[in-house]
């Protein structure tokens, strides 16, 4: 009796950036896909891997016996021997210049362990990080789509392609010599406007200023492009996207974090002990009365914005769990007096996170009730999926943007007076504790104004969550991606 071949699952191949706010999206966006049948490999480098892989264990150990649900491998390839440390193969472990330097090149002798994956595997599709511009011509030759995977919020992505165009097309317009003066951003579906000293000056940073060109123009000549976030979040923008680059497709997968099988584990090569402590601190709370604040995992504060950050918690009043940077440790630069009994042992009104916090777990307790966060785009989409209120606080990268969606077209946010883009320390002026306490108060006190945004932040998580479920647009945008991927299989066997 003859045996009808059984068609293979789809292998996507996905190839993430050496940093925490891009890989760790990438790990939970395969769980995502491979929940719905589609053998994924992840291909990073050994201490990336021993971050994602207790996430991976779990979602490979959670599929197990559910149908359709495939594993998902990871590829590890060594790290390019450039000069650094062993063990430093990740953003968050720079600490200078020349480590920068180093690790850039490193980045891009990923090149030679990506092709010959491709050669000795097949796959399907490689999601490529945007800052892997090469990928696209690599992918090319093996007859592979490359899609591409940014890791920003598609109203980030139209604010900086308008920008990129205004300076092809009016330099001394979208580069004015004040830094405190206005640049409007036109043709996007908001009136869109920063100051100048928000932005990145292409004058200061030529070189990454071309980087972000080069990946702009290999995102345009790739298969389509992938993005963490979800329909009903940024409805104009996607519409703006499909208008204005008529010949990238698009998939909004988002949130992915909601898929992560391991909360407890995503993001840390180490079981987090103290992860149960920081619940149990919480379960003692009232509801909405915690504000937690993070900056993600490459930012710094000077102990000057230290100070006045403790100062901002003290005097909002309000509960609070702060975690706190490696970098930023030195407690005695920067602690205010009376601060310390604040989150001593019987305090109680406080509590500081060093190293890694679960952050997922801790967004969605019910006792937490604002963010104070950085606008790093994934940062800012958990909030939105947990329905949580924030407190922007933008320091460089796609930051800005992120705020402008979230306070004046989401309006599930305050900001806190950020001005001025840098990620170096003594560019930034320092914002006093009075202007973040009231930031604080502006989302976590009484009235109209905080009922609004509660409201608002609670009917976007609601929405969030639908569009993972069945029949949900993430789920729907993943269901078409891999039809497409599908019948370009057989249309590729056809030809040959
Ligand atoms: N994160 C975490 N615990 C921490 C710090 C960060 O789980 O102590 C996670 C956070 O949930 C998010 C990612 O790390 O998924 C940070 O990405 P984001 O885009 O917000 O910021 P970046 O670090 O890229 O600036």
């Amino acid at each position: 009796m003859a045996i009808k071949d059984e068609p293979q699952p789809l292998h996507i191949l996905f190839f993430p950036h050496l940093v925490p706010g891009h890989l760790i999206p990438i790990a939970d966006m395969a769980a995502l896909f491979a929940a719905r049948g589609v053998r994924c490999t992840i291909l990073t480098t050994p201490v990336n891997a021993a971050v994602i892989r207790s996430v991976v264990d779990r979602a490979n150990d959670s599929f197990r016996g559910t149908t359709g649900a495939v594993a998902i491998d990871i590829a590890i390839v060594p790290f390019p021997d450039v000069g650094l440390p062993p063990g430093v193969e990740s953003g968050p472990a720079l600490s200078s210049q020349e480590d920068r330097d180093k690790f850039i090149l490193a980045l891009q002798e990923l090149r030679e362990p990506f092709d010959r994956f491709l050669s000795e595997n097949h796959a399907d599709a490689v999601v490529a990080d945007s800052f892997f511009p090469w990928s696209v011509d690599t992918a090319a030759k093996h007859g592979v789509p490359r899609i591409a995977f940014l890791g920003s919020s598609m109203f980030a992505r139209a604010c900086s392609a308008v920008r990129h165009s205004m300076l092809r097309n009016n330099p001394a317009e979208a580069c004015p010599d004040d830094p405190d003066a206005v640049v409007s951003l036109p043709g996007l579906p908001h009136r869109v406007e920063l100051r100048w000293s928000q932005m990145m000056d292409p004058k200061k940073d030529p070189e990454l200023w071309t980087f972000f060109h080069s990946v702009e123009a290999a995102d345009r000549r790739s298969y389509g492009e992938v993005f963490n976030s979800f329909y009903e979040l940024e409805p104009d923008y996607v519409e703006h996207y499909r208008t204005t680059l008529v010949r990238r497709r698009v998939w909004l997968v988002g949130p992915v974090a909601l898929a992560s099988k391991g909360l407890s584990v995503r993001g840390s090569s180490e079981l987090l002990p103290d992860a149960d402590r920081f619940l149990r601190w919480l379960d003692a709370k009232p509801d909405a009365s915690v504000v937690y604040v993070s900056f993600g995992t490459l930012s710094s504060f000077s102990p000057k914005e230290m100070r006045e950050l403790a100062r901002g918690l003290e005097l909002s009043g309000k509960n609070f769990v702060w975690v706190i940077n490696g970098a930023d440790t030195d407690a005695t630069e920067w602690m205010p007096e009376g601060f310390a009994e604040l989150t001593a042992a019987r305090g109680e009104s406080g509590l500081t996170i060093r190293g890694w916090a679960p952050q997922m777990l801790i967004l969605n307790h019910p006792a937490v009730g604002g963010f104070v966060t950085h606008c790093g785009w994934n940062s800012t989409l958990e909030a939105v999926a947990a329905g949580v209120p924030m407190v922007t606080w933008p320091l460089h990268a796609d930051q800005f943007y992120n705020e402008k969606l979230v306070v004046e077209v989401l309006k599930v946010g305050v900001g806190v007076g950020s001005m001025d883009f840098a990620s170096k320390l003594e560019n930034r002026r320092v914002i006093g504790g009075e202007a973040i306490a009231g930031a604080i108060g502006r989302v976590m006190g009484d009235g109209e104004e905080v009922d609004a945004i509660r409201k608002k932040a609670t009917e976007l998580g609601v929405k969030a969550r639908g569009a993972l479920e069945k029949g949900g647009s993430s789920y729907d945008d993943v269901g078409r991606l891999m039809v497409e991927l599908m019948a370009r299989r057989s249309s590729v066997t056809v030809d040959v």
